[in-house]
């Protein structure tokens, strides 16, 4: 049980004046302090990207958001390393605006931000709602609420770090299901890229949407999220094939002797 007022840096992809940010502001500032830090422009699907190129500005706006010329990763790298002077119990990132399910965690800026506070060892968490379109964006942003105050009331956040990642179905808060915990899932290859000629006789190249569900069976976050629960995904940082560690023993020392084991 804790009594002592949470510290949130909150952040998203989809930029600082998107609704799904300013919904979940609104309600997390009911009972915790929260400073925002977000990108000036649209950011999807820009991962866990860092600018390394060009100068980074912070402004702030009239309502005390802080936007960043930069990433999602950007921003709350910025954050943690200076700009706060303060360490959050907490980072939270979103609501986005449409689903960050399966193969999708890989691209998610939304995902990107709350990756980087958890690579700085704090406990982060990212909220997707499943639509796009923010049609019952306030009972999403109440639970999302919800949820961070459960785990504050519990003592759960300030803990080892963690990463969650949290899809909510486009629902009215009566029709939402419970929380469920979840492995991803995942898609089918993207949509093909679209071609077009540009006005000066060049092709350009759009890519194509993301792929439809492939596994959505029994445990994955597209199975909940369609039957209207709530989907709760731990993620982890290791890429590593720890399952077939033992095959590519194998197979690397038949490549030697130029390789070491
Ligand atoms: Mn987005």
């Amino acid at each position: 049980m804790s009594d002592r007022r949470l510290k949130i840096l909150l952040s998203n992809d989809d930029g600082y004046r998107a609704e799904g940010l300013v919904a979940l502001h609104a309600q997390l500032s009911t009972f915790a302090d929260v400073e925002v830090v977000a990108p000036e422009h649209n950011n999807s699907a820009k991962s866990n990207a860092l600018t390394l190129n060009a100068p980074l500005y912070v402004h702030r706006a009239d309502n005390g958001f802080r936007f960043v010329n930069g990433t999602p990763a950007d921003c709350v790298h910025i954050a943690l390393t200076g700009l706060l002077g303060y360490r959050p119990d907490l980072v939270v990132s979103g609501i986005n605006n449409g689903a960050n399910m399966g193969d999708d965690t890989l691209y998610s800026g939304t995902v990107g931000a709350a990756m980087e506070g958890y690579l700085f060892g704090i406990p982060a968490m990212a909220f997707s709602q499943v639509d796009k379109g923010w049609q019952h964006l306030e009972a999403a942003a109440m639970r999302a609420t919800d949820i961070i105050r459960d785990m504050h009331v519990q003592g759960l956040i300030a803990q080892a770090p963690w990463l969650l990642n949290i899809n909510i179905p486009n629902r009215p808060a009566h029709e939402m299901g419970a929380s469920r915990l979840c492995r991803l899932g995942r898609r089918h290859a993207a949509e093909p890229v679209i071609t077009q000629i540009s006005p000066r006789g060049e092709t350009m190249y759009w890519i194509g949407n993301a792929g439809p569900a492939m596994d959505a069976g029994e445990g994955t976050d597209f199975h909940a999220t369609a039957q209207g629960q709530v989907s709760i995904t731990p993620l982890r940082v290791d890429l590593t094939d720890h399952e077939r560690l033992g095959y590519w023993a194998q197979t690397v020392a038949r490549l030697a002797p130029k390789s070491v084991s």
